[in-house]
């Protein structure tokens, strides 16, 4: 279905965007945002520590000030961190000025040149004057965590789908903890019986 995986058309004509990792190796990488959290992003270390995994978290800057620890947790188990604004602003409903401000205001405390857009809506204009300090991330592979009702045997026969270099989002939050508890064992362990590297964005 379409909101679970971005058509290869679609990541063409929006390629200011990294849609996918280029790698012709069996290498996925893992994505969580809204972190940190103080009990569910500790969670999801634990499983991928089980895993032996490495992910990226995009992380909102208002949440690294609250929960310092748990985010220098992530720093300290290897993973990566990218921006994802302080407040997780919707780009298409700020103006410009305010929306950088957000993003710089967070960058003060996430250090990485990675960038994702909440609700992955960003503005042309925004994303041209990003990009110049960012890579931006967006996704092939959505797992729609954060929903109410989801199907969780379809959400995991979609994220069964994935390909050389897919990025997967996930979320470290208490909307998709549930779903998250659900659909991310079973995903680590289906992944690594396939033989794929699990891997965190390269800041390059
Ligand atoms: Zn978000």
């Amino acid at each position: 279905m379409f909101k679970y995986r971005i058509p290869t058309i679609l990541q063409l004509v929006f390629n200011k965007y990294t849609w996918k990792v280029k790698t012709n190796d069996k290498q996925l990488f893992l994505t969580f945002d809204d972190g940190p959290h103080p009990t569910i992003t500790p969670w999801v270390l634990a499983q991928l520590k089980a895993y032996e995994a490495k992910a990226t978290f995009f992380c909102v800057g208002h949440n690294v000030q609250k929960y310092p620890e748990t985010y220098c947790h992530i720093l300290s188990e290897g993973h990566q961190i990218g921006n994802h604004t302080f407040h997780h602003l919707k780009g298409w409903a700020n103006e410009n000025e305010t929306y950088f401000a957000d993003i710089e205001k967070a960058e003060e405390l996430i250090k990485s040149n990675l960038f994702r857009p909440p609700y992955g809506r960003i503005k042309p204009s925004q994303a041209n004057y990003l990009k110049k300090k960012f890579r931006i991330i967006m996704w092939d592979h959505l797992s729609c965590d954060y929903e109410k009702d989801l199907n969780i045997s379809f959400c995991l026969n979609q994220m069964k789908k994935v390909k050389n270099g897919s990025i997967i989002v996930f979320h470290d939050s208490e909307k998709s903890f549930e779903n998250l508890k659900q659909i991310l064992p079973p995903l680590l362990d289906f992944y690594k019986s396939k033989g794929y590297q699990l891997l965190s964005i390269p800041q390059k």
